[in-house]
This record gives C-alpha cells, structure tokens and sequence, in this order.
C-alpha cells in the first residue's frame, strides 16, 4: 500500500493522518551550514515574499572583524552579497584604509531580504532576523564589531540614541561583551563627503581598540 492509498484508506475512517515534521534546529544552535539554510528558507517576516534571494553574510569564518550593515540594496538581493554596489565599494576602500582586505573580514547585515524600495527597515523585521546574526556573531566570535550606520548601530546596543552620539565610543556587544565600534553608513558618507572624516577617525578607533582586546 502506498501513502496516497493508506492516506484515502484513513480518510474513509474517519482517521486524521499524522506526518512526522523533522524537527528543526532553533538559529542558536545551528552551525554554519545550517543557519545558511534557515535564512535562506526563511519566511519569518513579509520581506520574504518580495526578496530575489536572501543575503547571508560573506567573508573569512576566521575574521577577526565584524562589519555589521543594515539590509541589502537591490545589488545584494540580485548578487546574493553583502555591500556589492557603489556604497559595498566605499567599504572596501575604508577597510583597506585600516590594512584590510574585504576578504579578511566577515560582513553581514542585521536583515537578510531587501526592504521593498530600500525603505528603512522595520522594527518588526529587525525583531524577526536578529537572531540569524546574533548567531552568526556567536559561530565567528570576532575580535571587534564595526557596526556601519544607524539601524546596524541600534538594533546591535538595543538604544534609540542618534548615531551622532554611539560613535566615537568603544560598546560591548551581547553576553559575549565584543567590543564594537559605531561609524557612519558608507551610503551615507558617499551623499555627504565631509563627514568621512569622522568615519576615519571611528576606523582608527575600531583598529585601537582590535589591537588593544584580549580575546
Ligand atoms: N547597505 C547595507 O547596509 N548593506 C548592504 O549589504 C548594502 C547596502
């Protein structure tokens, strides 16, 4: 007897048919590969059903640096890639600034999918992704955090302060107590060249403080 006929046999009794669901791995305990394929099957949040594809995050599992971004940008949801457009570009020449190569460094975003329009994300959907990256912090265990605008900076502290006030600043991130630094969005600083500056002056400080933690 196959299923579909055992399945009709118990219709015609008036039988509920069960199907064993494999159980699924909560993000905190998941590793690597597993985690990767949560978020890509995820549909936590409505942006799930408007993403290409989700980003994950990209880079050495061996970094000793965490960029965390905000969300993709229609670049990254059609490359699968954290920060691959004009501002992905500016990162890259700010990580170089400090002796890094894109490549020695891991870079993930607090959400996932794309917000339709490139509209702030909201609460809700931060609340629903964080998880992915709080384990993603946990696997990598990075020696500094550099988060990069407003949304990363917030959601990382859990603070409502203006970002003007979080920079310049060394944070300790979660129960694990990453140092984490708080620096402008490179969208940001390409539509306001002037405060790169500024943005320098925090990369010193991330590289101060990496050279300076023991961990
Ligand atoms: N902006 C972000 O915050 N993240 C990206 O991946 C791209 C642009």
């Amino acid at each position: 007897m196959n299923s579909a006929q055992r399945k009709d046999y118990l219709a015609a009794l008036g039988l509920e048919s069960w199907t064993l669901r494999r159980a699924v791995a909560p993000p905190a305990l998941c590793d690597w590969e597993q985690l990767r394929a949560r978020v890509a099957a995820c549909t936590r949040c409505a942006l799930s059903q408007t993403r290409t594809q989700t980003v994950f995050g990209t880079g050495s599992r061996q970094a000793q640096w965490l960029i965390v971004g905000e969300a993709p940008g229609a670049d990254e949801d059609r490359l699968g890639e954290p920060f691959v457009g004009r501002a992905g570009q500016l990162l890259n020449s700010m990580l170089r600034a400090i002796g890094l190569a894109r490549e020695q460094v891991y870079i993930a975003n607090v959400l996932k999918c794309r917000p339709p329009g490139n509209r702030d994300p909201a609460a809700s959907e931060c609340a629903a992704c964080l998880p992915y990256l709080e384990r993603q912090i946990e696997l990598l265990n990075p020696r500094i955090m550099l988060a990069v605008g407003r949304i990363a900076a917030q959601n990382l502290l859990h603070v409502d302060a203006p970002l003007a006030r979080l920079r310049q600043q060394e944070h300790r991130f979660g129960k694990s107590r990453v140092p984490l630094v708080v620096t402008y969005h490179p969208a940001y600083l390409l539509r306001t060249p002037s405060d790169k500056r500024k943005a320098w002056e925090d990369l010193k400080l991330a590289r101060e403080v990496c050279a300076r933690v023991e961990r």
